[in-house]
């Protein structure tokens, strides 16, 4: 009976894995249509001083909106995009239309200094990264240095050598380099230094709770501290109230990116947040 049983289980198992298998095969042959069928779209946060809410930059964030499976959240098909290398053609598109959107507000003359763009480990390894920045901005008519790329910190750990050489490339064309999610892997001090990189983001599981717990304080302040001896911009990720800003600000953390200031929102509420700001600046000197 036990035997029995174990087969039972053992096929119950078999199952469930074809079952995910499955799953994620029809993802993958759907996300493959999803470039062509214009399935996917780029939707925008704003990253803002903290000393007066001024707009600074927007990174651009993935939205797949499939007919039948509805909204899929980047979470569950990057890794896929990933492991099958479309995240390559994927990462491709997602550069060459934050560029157009760039150019677009700019001929409307919104003024949006940068456009933060993340990228993934794998596009460093097989992509063809940098003409294709390259070809962007000159197509659109942006300097390279408009471009800010957010990289995750295992990534740049993963394989150094290849991304730090394909990163310097990049940043000696003027891009500016934020390592993403930073305090989530294991960087040290002496390798960051090393690292080709202009900013740190600090990833919101530090912030989340920085108010109330002294540890999440503690490391904020830390990782502050070290980067101004480094001369690192910091930007903190997941900024969702007034008591986030104001510790912040206390802390000498000049940017700031997060729900307090906006959620990430369509090209064209973007511009919505653009027009609001034009309006309650023009009297500024
Ligand atoms: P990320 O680059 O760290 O982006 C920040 C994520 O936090 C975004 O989730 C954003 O919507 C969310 N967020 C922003 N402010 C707050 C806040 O105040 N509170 C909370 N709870 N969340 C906030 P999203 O858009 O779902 O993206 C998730 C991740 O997917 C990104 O994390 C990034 O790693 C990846 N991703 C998104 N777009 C792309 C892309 O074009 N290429 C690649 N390679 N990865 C992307
Ligand atoms: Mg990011
Ligand atoms: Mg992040
Ligand atoms: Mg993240």
């Amino acid at each position: 009976r036990a035997k029995e049983q174990g087969r039972n289980g053992f096929q119950f198992f078999t199952r469930d894995i074809s079952l995910r298998a499955y799953e994620r095969l029809t993802l993958e042959t759907n996300l493959r249509d999803a470039l062509k069928k214009e399935q996917l779209e780029l939707y925008y946060q704003p990253q803002n001083l903290l000393e007066d809410g001024k707009i600074i930059a927007a990174e651009a964030l993935l939205r797949w909106q499939h007919p039948e499976l509805g909204k899929i959240p980047p979470e569950n098909f990057i890794p896929v995009a990933e492991e099958t290398g479309l995240i390559v053609s994927i990462g491709e598109w997602v550069i060459t239309e934050a560029c157009r959107q760039l150019r677009l507000w700019r001929d409307q003359g919104y003024v949006i200094p940068q456009i933060a763009i993340n990228v993934s480990g794998i596009q460093l390894q097989r992509g063809d990264l940098v003409n294709h920045v390259l070809m962007s901005c000159e197509f659109y008519q942006l300097a390279v240095s408009d471009l800010e790329l957010e990289i995750t910190e295992s990534v740049l750990m993963d394989d150094a050598e290849q991304s730090i050489r394909i990163l310097t490339e990049l940043q000696e064309y003027g891009a500016s380099i934020t390592i993403d999610d930073f305090g989530t892997g294991y960087s040290s001090l002496g390798y960051l230094k090393r690292l080709p990189v202009n900013k740190l983001k600090i990833d919101r599981n530090f912030i989340r709770d920085i108010v109330n717990d002294a540890d999440d304080t503690a490391i904020v302040k830390a990782i502050l501290a070290m980067a101004e001896k480094l001369q690192l911009t910091v930007i903190a990720e997941g900024v969702e109230g007034e008591a986030h800003c104001r510790l912040l600000s206390e802390q000498n953390c000049k940017i700031a990116q997060g729900h307090y200031f906006s959620r990430a929102v369509s090209a064209r509420e973007f511009q919505d947040l653009l027009d609001w700001e034009r309006v309650n600046r023009r009297s500024d000197p």
